[in-house]
């Protein structure tokens, strides 16, 4: 059985920093897989790989069995992964409804059904009746959503989310989780970035650990989280810093 992902030994430099040492792990439709690890770990360059944004210098990307290494980004959306951003970057002077219309020009050219998918989304994140509104007139949990809802219009199989709940009001991080467990609900393979640890440990099937751009772990939540190497570099240095 193949993964819906697979990333197998990918590696990528800058200059002479090693952001993604030789990391190997793979996420199943239906299965939510968290990555966790400190600030600088190389998460969100995992993410680059992953969608094309930055080129790989070893190692390769599955997506259905079939190699995407080296496929340019707007063709890996096209094939089914869709991602949101660490830093939120809608478009300020569009209304909402547009932000998430150009993630759905990313599959139909066609303005009508672009703009049915568009609603579609927004219905899916509860953000439908804001839909007129300008982006920046949204608190910064309601760009999150926008966010989402930009990334599901492409029709994702895979959907790569990069901090939800990071710089959100405790009160909205409930019903952005919910809204990550219905997306596995749907079939489909969620990879999600998260640093806060209750909410992995409660609704990651597998957790993938990364330290210094290498993988630490890579397992079930409670596996992970009685790993030394994990205990040692991210739920001490978490602790220290709590
Ligand atoms: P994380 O998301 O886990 O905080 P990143 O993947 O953003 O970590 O970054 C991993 C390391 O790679 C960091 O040291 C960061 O400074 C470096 N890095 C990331 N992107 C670039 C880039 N485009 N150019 C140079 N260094 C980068
Ligand atoms: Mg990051």
């Amino acid at each position: 059985m193949t993964s819906l992902l697979e990333v197998q030994g990918v590696t990528k430099r800058f200059g002479g920093l090693t952001a993604n040492s030789e990391i190997t792990f793979d996420a199943n439709a239906g299965e939510i897989v968290g990555i966790i690890g400190p600030n600088g770990a190389g998460k969100s360059t995992l993410f680059d790989l992953i969608t094309g944004f930055e080129r790989a210098d070893a190692g390769e990307v599955r997506l259905d069995g079939r190699r995407i290494t080296g496929v340019r980004p707007d063709r890996i959306c096209a094939l089914g992964v869709g991602r949101t951003f660490q830093k939120l970057k809608p478009f300020a002077d569009m209304t909402v409804a547009e932000n998430v219309m150009v993630g759905a020009l990313a599959r139909t050219h066609r303005m009508r059904e672009a703009r049915d998918r568009a609603l579609e989304a927004l219905a899916f994140v509860d953000l439908l009746e804001r839909r007129d509104r300008f982006a920046r007139e949204l608190s910064t949990g309601q760009r999150k959503r926008l966010e989402l809802a930009r990334a599901l219009a492409t029709g994702p199989r895979l959907i790569l989310m990069d901090e939800v709940t990071g710089g959100v009001d405790q009160r909205t991080i409930p019903g952005l989780i919910e809204l990550v467990l219905s997306l596995k609900a749907r079939g489909l393979a969620v990879v999600l970035i998260e640093h806060n640890m209750a909410v992995m440990m409660r609704i990651a099937d597998r957790i993938l650990a990364l330290h210094a751009g290498r993988r630490i772990a890579f397992g079930p939540p409670a596996e992970v989280r009685q790993d030394a190497l994990v205990v040692d570099a991210y739920l001490g240095s978490a602790d220290h810093a709590a």
